[in-house]
């Protein structure tokens, strides 16, 4: 082989390993090829598939690619949109911020961007895309955009409502004419009112975007409490919050905090809105303290009227205890009743207005429940019987009667309830029932019941009540007088007393006021429960009455001691049970008649009974209205052992069984048994009392109030002489007035307190004008033991002592409220048993002609002594004290007793004054010795039987 063979072969094997080479070199490229184009093929079909809208633009911003769903979305065929600017699609007013976005993102070379935008598409309504766009390089030069994008039209429809919304509230927070902000969940300010600045203290004209704390740093913590409650969706307000202000100002607002939410439900922050109620709250304010300043000078009032009260109601009274003419006693007693309904409308303004200053309390002392309920009744007998009225009172026997509360407040309601029933009803009767509510425990919760059969009330009125100053028509009121005010009061009183109280009434028929009062009970040592007694048990009794409530009440406290009782409505009625169990037995030990029937009264009844020869030996006990003259003689006369005034107090009507029937600590019991003699039963002490009082009137007054209840007086004109007269003499107790020149009583009461040693106390009662809230403390605080309020009467006096010091060693009778019958002033048992022994009338005679003939001569010979003679003062006291007591002439015999008791210590210290009233008690029984019926001959009645 040649060289140039060698050659060609080599040639021709190169050129075939490099055709070879070429060969698979192009196969291979055409096969990358042929791969490449059907991946991007794939990926072509998967691009032209998508929901999705994906677009390329070149360098200029142009579409240079767009898929079938960027043609469908935009309503264009591909061949519309290549080539055109893609921004030409975006809306209008967003073409050059979308510009500004994607020249942004080109300069800076950010690859990957997300942003939104409206485009409109042809005829179509906007849609908006949002889109992630690609940086597209070549050669690292800027290519175009490549963009996926997605329809969020129905999001941003849903976005823009909400932020339409929140516009709109904005927009409403922003010009609202309060205060108001709405703050996010931080507590920035999203929006606010004007006014709200004023109440953030900025002068700034916004602070949106601050935060509340950042423009109030001075915020209260408790402010931070309540957003925390509204963020948790809860709505918080205060109709009125006094804030503080950092300078100490304060002021009243009145806000309320709202969540408000956005879409998915949550809690996005607050929209609050406060209002300044401050001129509200501070008329409000002003208004009540001046209410309160009127209501608290009417209260005060209460010392200036109290004070010349005292003097007339207490003057008239005593004047009225002497002796008068008739045309003198007709015009002390009109000064009297209007002294009284004067003090009555004043204590009812007072009252009033002490409640209304919130200055009324309740007091918690020890009483007894009977006692209180007696004296109210007490006070009403005499009217009721003036109106023909039964009045009557039953108290169930489980009532507890030593009880703790205050037994002023419960007589006011109680006098008021009863007085009302007495005033607004003309016929029939008024009936008190006392019973126990069942209670636990040591509270006694008491019921009281006044029912009458007068005017009743309609339900319209009923309703209004217990509100202040209803009163029924004026025409009725006017007819019946009254303030309109007791009802309210009462209401307060007993919700006071842990009560309540309320009316059934039906117009025509009547009313049932009630009303419940919580009393704690004394402790057992202090209150032993009430044993029924025994010793009446098993007696036969006829009750006699034609008031059917009245039969019903006797029944029951007859019934509950043990007696056997049968009850009828007339007198023939009586007489017919009467015979009956004459003739078939068992007797009758007993007969209770009430005075006024019709057909047959009382008196009329027991005469009958009397005189029948079967019956005679029945007992006889007369139930008589308050106060009616010569029932009491005629009684005894007849032969009638007891009469009582109704409403019969139960324990003087137990009391009365036991006399009569022969049960009593008497051995013989006295001619007629009344209300007094069997008060005499009752232990009594002796007792000295000092007044300390520097009002001459007021000084007068409870001297002889005192004296008349049968204590003996001291006084002492001011705090020093009281101070000394207590180191001097021992007294039981001291009534003290707490004003006077120098030494208040306050100050002599600490001073009487620091020098007593253990275990002595002497009582010192207060005697106050003004009974306003406080003074009680004031009274106890500086060691007194009770008080009563000025204008004091018997009975106010005669309970207060009652209390520390007991019942008077010799009473008298109770000053009398009106002209006194012949029994209050002569001693009806001493008289009846004289004219019993008197066959033809001539010893009475003789005995009351000495006595007017000698008294002028003895009260001469008293006076004089009294001046200074202490040992005649005893002798011409003693000697008359005999005469006086043998005709029954007991104020004047007590008065001899005291003068002589005086005498015999060898002083005549108040002498002259005992004389005085010695002399004027004879002028007021003068008169009715000279009338009495002995006196003129004539056979008596037979003497009760024994
Ligand atoms: P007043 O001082 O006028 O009696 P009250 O508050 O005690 O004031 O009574 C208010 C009104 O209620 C009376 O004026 C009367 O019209 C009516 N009222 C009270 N109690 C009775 C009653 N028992 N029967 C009929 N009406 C009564």
């Amino acid at each position: 082989m040649t060289p140039y063979l060698a050659f060609w072969i080599v040639l021709a094997a190169a050129g075939g390993l490099l055709s070879l080479w070429l060969l698979v070199t192009l196969w291979r490229e055409r096969d990358a090829r042929t791969h490449l184009a059907s991946s991007e093929s794939r990926f072509r079909e998967l691009v032209e598939a998508a929901a999705d809208l994906i677009f390329r633009t070149d360098a200029e911003g142009r579409f240079a690619y767009v898929n079938p769903a960027v043609q469908e979305a935009l309503g264009l065929p591909e061949g519309d949109l290549l080539g055109r600017s893609f921004l030409e699609v975006v809306r209008a007013d967003y073409r050059d911020q979308a510009r500004r976005f994607y020249d942004d993102q080109r300069v800076q070379g950010i690859s990957n961007t997300y942003c939104e935008f409206p485009v409109v598409p042809r005829g179509e309504q906007e849609l908006w895309v949002g889109q992630r766009v690609q940086l597209l390089t070549e050669n690292g030069h800027f290519a175009g955009l490549q963009a996926v994008a997605r329809n969020i039209t129905e999001r941003k429809r849903l976005q823009e409502a909400i932020e339409r919304e929140r516009e709109q509230l904005r927009q409403i927070v922003t010009h609202a004419p309060v205060a108001m902000a709405m703050l996010d969940r931080e507590g920035r300010h999203v929006a606010h009112s004007a006014r709200w600045l004023r109440y953030v203290g900025t002068d700034d004209p916004s602070v949106v975007g601050r935060t509340l704390e950042d423009v109030w740093p001075g915020m209260p913590d408790k402010y931070r409490a309540v957003f925390a409650r509204a963020l948790a969706g809860e709505v918080v307000s205060d109709p009125e919050d006094a804030l503080v202000r950092e300078d100490g100002t304060e002021v009243f607002l009145r806000w309320t905090l709202h969540p408000w939410r956005v879409a998915d439900g949550t809690v996005a922050g607050v929209v609050l809105a406060v209002q300044s109620i401050d001129v509200l709250v501070r008329a409000r304010q002003a208004a009540l303290e001046a209410s309160r300043l009127k209501s608290e000078f009417v209260a005060n009032m209460s010392h200036e009227i109290r004070t010349p009260m005292n003097g007339v109601i207490g003057m008239t009274r005593l004047l009225l205890d002497t002796g008068l003419t008739t045309e003198q006693r007709e015009y002390a007693e009109v000064i009297d009743v209007s002294g009284r309904a004067l003090l009555e409308i004043i204590n009812d303004i007072l009252d009033f207005s002490k409640i209304e200053a919130g200055k009324i309390d309740i007091e918690t002392v020890e009483f007894d429940l009977r006692r209180a309920v007696r004296e109210v009744l007490g006070s009403f007998a005499e009217a009721a019987q003036a109106k023909g009225l039964e009045l009557l009172c039953l108290i169930r026997h489980d009532v507890p009667n030593a009880l703790v509360g205050d037994p002023g407040r419960l007589r006011q309601v109680l006098n008021n309830l009863v007085g009302n029933a007495v005033k607004f009803t003309e016929k029939g009767e008024v009936v008190l029932r006392v019973t126990p509510d069942p209670a636990a425990g040591d509270v006694a919760v008491v019921r009281f019941e006044v029912r009458d059969t007068g005017l009743g009330i309609d339900s319209e009125l009923r309703h209004r009540l217990f509100q202040s100053f209803v009163q029924a028509d004026g025409s009725a009121s006017r007819r019946y007088g009254g303030t309109g005010l007791g009802l309210a009061i009462s209401k307060r009183l007993v919700s006071l007393m842990g009560g309540t109280i309320d009316v059934e009434s039906h117009p025509g028929r009547g009313s049932t006021f009630w009303f419940t009062v919580r009393f704690e009970r004394q402790s057992p040592e202090a209150a032993p429960l009430p044993v029924p007694p025994a010793r009446l048990a098993g007696r036969r009794v006829l009750v006699v009455d034609d008031n059917a409530t009245n039969r019903q009440i006797l029944r029951q406290q007859l019934g509950y001691w043990g007696l056997r009782v049968t009850a009828v409505d007339s007198g023939p009625k009586a007489m017919a049970t009467l015979l009956e169990a004459a003739e078939s037995g068992p007797l009758f030990d007993l007969a209770i008649l009430d005075m006024k029937m019709p057909e047959m009264d009382g008196l009329a009844l027991g005469r009958a009974i009397k005189e029948h020869p079967s019956l005679a030996g029945v007992r006889l006990i007369l139930l008589t209205s308050f106060g009616q003259r010569g029932h009491g003689a005629e009684a005894a006369r007849i032969g009638i052992a007891a009469y009582l005034t109704k409403p019969v107090d139960e324990a003087d009507l137990y009391d009365c069984l036991v006399e009569v029937l022969g049960e009593g600590p008497r051995k013989k019991a006295p001619h007629l048994v009344t209300r007094h003699s069997l008060r005499e039963l009752r232990p009594r002490v002796a007792a000295r009392i000092l007044v300390a009082e520097d009002n001459e009137v007021n000084q007068k007054v409870a001297v002889r109030i005192l004296e008349k209840l049968g204590y003996t007086v001291e006084v002492a004109e001011d705090g020093r002489e009281a101070l000394e007269a207590c180191a001097r003499t021992r007294y039981d107790a001291v009534l003290m007035d707490g004003q006077m020149p120098g030494m208040d009583g306050f100050e002599v009461t600490r001073r009487i307190r620091a020098r007593e040693k253990d275990g002595e106390r002497l009582p010192i009662v207060a005697m106050t004008a003004s009974a306003m809230k406080g003074d009680r403390e004031r009274c106890l605080e500086a060691g007194m033991d009770d008080y009563v309020t000025k204008p004091v009467t018997p009975e106010t006096l005669e309970a207060a002592l009652r209390r520390w010091v007991g019942a008077p060693a010799a009473p008298a009778e109770k000053a009398a409220a009106s002209s006194p019958a012949a029994g209050d002033l002569l001693d009806e048992g001493v008289v009846s048993s004289l004219m019993s022994v008197d066959d033809d009338g001539t010893l009475m005679d003789e005995v009351v002609a000495t006595f007017l003939r000698i008294a002028p001569v003895r009260l001469g010979a008293i006076r004089k002594a009294a001046k200074g003679n202490a040992p005649q003062l005893e002798r011409a006291a003693h000697s008359f004290l005999g005469s006086c007591g043998n005709l029954g002439c007991r104020r004047m015999a007590d008065l001899c007793a005291r003068l002589e008791v005086l005498g015999r210590s060898g002083s005549t210290e108040g002498a002259p004054g005992l004389a005085a009233a010695l002399e004027q008690e004879y002028a007021a029984v003068k008169p009715h010795l000279e009338a009495l019926p002995g006196r003129h001959p004539k056979r008596m009645g037979t003497p009760s039987p024994k």
